[in-house]
């Protein structure tokens, strides 16, 4: 019996703490952001949409295989790493690169194992898109044309307000110095060769004294 009313008094008392809740807000001020008129409020750590850095990805599907749902596809022809002297990723070319942003959940689990850092969660909050297709990114296909990450539609209107042109122009002041080794990102290239160190002159003093003969010895014959 006593179980029964201590059941009785949690459930109204949760029932009570929930509504005091919806309550306040039924009463409280209501703010409307005039977004896209109005820029929305992105905090620094906001886990946006990727921006991928092509130029130094090696590859090595780390990121694919820590996402939880399976939405990161990655191509390339042959291995690559990182050339220590340049920064930049060499070898095979990277083929394919996209992430399917309908399963995506931000969590950022591939970004934590890149071991070369060029996989970030950004600061792009909005894709919409007009059919379910497009929420594939091709970052390989933005590489062609010089961007790290989606444009929102907003982003690509001819006379965007005034926030929206200054966060595009950010993104792609970020990526123009790259345009170059992105493009080379996706077709093959080795790293070139080291020079020939020359030779010390006490190296070639002693290559040039003469050695002490050896003795060759007569072959046996066997016969
Ligand atoms: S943020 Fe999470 S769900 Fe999205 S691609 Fe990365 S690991 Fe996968
Ligand atoms: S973990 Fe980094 S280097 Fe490896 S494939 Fe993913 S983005 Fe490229």
């Amino acid at each position: 019996m006593r179980n029964y009313l201590r059941n009785i008094y949690q459930t109204l008392k949760t029932i009570l703490v929930g509504m005091r809740i919806t309550i306040g807000y039924c009463f409280a001020r209501t703010i409307t952001v005039q977004y896209p008129d109005v820029a929305p409020t992105v905090l620094p750590r906001f886990r946006g949409f990727h921006y991928y850095e092509i130029e130094r990805c090696i590859g090595c599907d780390l990121c694919a295989k820590a996402c939880p749902v399976n939405c990161i596809y990655i191509e390339k022809s042959a291995p690559r790493k990182l050339d220590k002297e340049t920064g930049l990723a060499m070898g095979g070319a990277i083929k394919r690169y996209a992430i399917d942003y309908s399963k995506c959940m931000f969590c950022a689990l591939c970004t934590e194992p890149c071991p070369t850092q060029c996989l970030h969660m950004g600061n792009n909050h909005d894709l919409s898109v007009y059919n379910r297709a497009s929420t594939v990114v091709e970052f390989t296909e933005l590489a062609k044309q010089g961007l790290q990450t989606p444009m929102p539609i907003w982003a690509q209107k001819r006379q965007p307000p005034e926030w929206a042109t200054r966060t595009r122009q950010a993104w792609l002041d970020r990526a123009k110095p790259k345009r170059e080794v992105m493009l080379l990102a996706m077709t093959e290239r080795q790293p070139a060769p080291k020079p020939v160190v020359a030779a010390t002159a006490e190296s070639a003093v002693a290559t040039a004294e003469p050695t002490t003969p050896t003795t060759a010895k007569p072959a046996t014959d066997n016969r």
